[in-house]
């Protein structure tokens, strides 16, 4: 069925960047078909929606999130990092059951898609419940099952790690893709990362760690092996895979000889990343030496939130920050790391609207007051605008938010189970 939007504002995040205004977009569930002026449209749509003060623009790429944490929001929060751990999260998370994954996957699902976002990579466990979400909310996912290394001497983990990509790689209509998650250099010793990095090469899939992180992080594996984190993991045979790393915090000059050639990228995550006090990740240092920069939001636990549109804003400002100058990240690049940025990483051919490329958009309300006027309309989305004011989102041609409301799953009975979870959680 070809579905037209008539809108204010088209921002299609092309090589040529290429705005139009007003702009069509005509999709069906195999692609886009249309991008442009709307007299340029020859295509007779089965439905038109028009919105003239909608700004449309690609769905938003999550590029590193937990999403079932999505139950443990604002607890324990300022307290010191190992204190929030081992005294609050661990304990919890050995409690929950795989239905609580389940609910808390469709709660973050529920505000990923109010804030415009059509996709994301996740590392958890229990991930059969967390596919199953995905697949009834109707997202796109990159889904690994998180792996410790000193808790999984037997290798059964890594086992149920590749039996889940067996199971459900191309699964919902190819929008559910699997990773390998080894968790970390610090959690996962060096042989278990290179048998992560084997079964990765054996089963043809990416894999998904966080490296870099904090300072802490970097002084311990140093420490203990003689090398940076990205080093280790290079010698591990990690990036013989396509790798997504998040974080990337603490990335030198001296890691640049691991990255090169590189398949995937980084993944900046600059709310959780000043949340926990960690630092500011080098964008020019890895931009400049071709390492794609994508954006994620970590999970609700430690960032609060999954709207991209804040982390795009907290990217903005702590690069800008970093660099000590406004020109040093602008609203463009904010946009892009959430767009481009993050399908380089994922290599995903989405994150623009162009012909042929996969049918996920988003329109936001362009008529609020706090978008109003418009000398730049990018400046608008993305230092103005939040979340809330997405009102359609599509993936994969299906209209899964319309006019702000969620049509694949009854929002508030995901709610309603969610804050009886918590309650539950939080008795013992
Ligand atoms: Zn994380």
């Amino acid at each position: 069925m070809l579905t037209r939007f008539d809108v204010g504002t088209v921002i299609t995040m092309n090589d040529a960047g290429d705005i139009f205004r007003p702009g069509t977009v005509v999709y069906d569930e195999t692609g886009i078909q249309y991008v442009g002026p709307p007299e340029g449209c020859r295509h007779h749509a089965d439905q038109t929606v028009a919105i003239p003060e909608g700004i449309a623009l690609p769905g938003l790429l999550n590029g590193h999130n937990h999403a079932a944490m999505s139950l443990m929001r604002g607890m324990a929060d300022d307290s010191a990092l190992f204190e929030w751990l081992s005294q609050h999260v661990w304990p919890l998370e050995s409690r929950l059951t795989a239905n609580d994954i389940y609910i808390g996957t469709l709660l973050a699902a529920a505000e990923m898609i109010h804030s415009g976002t059509v996709g994301f990579a996740d590392m958890y466990f229990a991930m059969d419940a967390a596919a199953q979400a995905v697949k009834e909310a109707g997202l796109r996912a990159w889904l690994a099952r998180g792996l410790v290394g000193s808790q999984d001497p037997d290798g059964q983990k890594l086992e149920e790690g590749v039996a889940f990509c067996q199971a459900w790689e191309g699964q919902a209509e190819g929008r559910i893709h699997t990773m390998l998650g080894p968790h970390a250099p610090y959690t996962c010793p060096p042989e278990y990362l290179a048998r992560v990095a084997r079964a990765a090469q054996d089963e043809g899939v990416g894999i998904h760690i966080h490296l870099s992180e904090s300072q802490g992080e970097v002084d311990q594996i140093i420490a203990s092996y003689g090398k940076s984190p990205i080093q280790l993991a290079y010698d591990t045979g990690i990036f013989a895979s396509r790798t997504l790393i998040a974080h990337g915090v603490f990335i030198s000059q001296e890691d640049l000889p691991w990255l090169k050639g590189l398949q995937g990228g980084v993944i900046a995550c600059p709310v959780s990343n000043a949340k926990l006090g960690n630092g500011i990740m080098p964008y020019h240092l890895l931009a400049d030496a071709g390492v794609a920069v994508g954006l994620g939001t970590d999970g609700a636990a430690s960032t609060n939130s999954l709207d991209m549109f804040l982390e795009m804003k907290m990217m903005a400002w702590v690069q800008k920050l970093r660099g000590q100058r406004p020109d040093a990240f602008r609203a463009r690049d904010a946009l892009w790391a959430a767009t481009r940025g993050t399908a380089a990483v994922l290599g995903h051919n989405g994150g623009l609207l162009a012909p042929g490329r996969p049918s996920d958009l988003i329109v936001l309300d362009g008529g609020q007051a706090h978008v109003t006027p418009e000398w730049d309309v990018l400046a608008n989305v993305v230092y103005s605008a939040t979340g809330a004011d997405v009102r359609y989102v599509v993936v994969a041609g299906r209209m899964i938010l319309q006019e702000g409301v969620i049509t694949t799953f009854d929002e508030q009975a995901v709610l309603k189970l969610a804050r009886e979870r918590q309650a539950n959680l939080a008795k013992r």
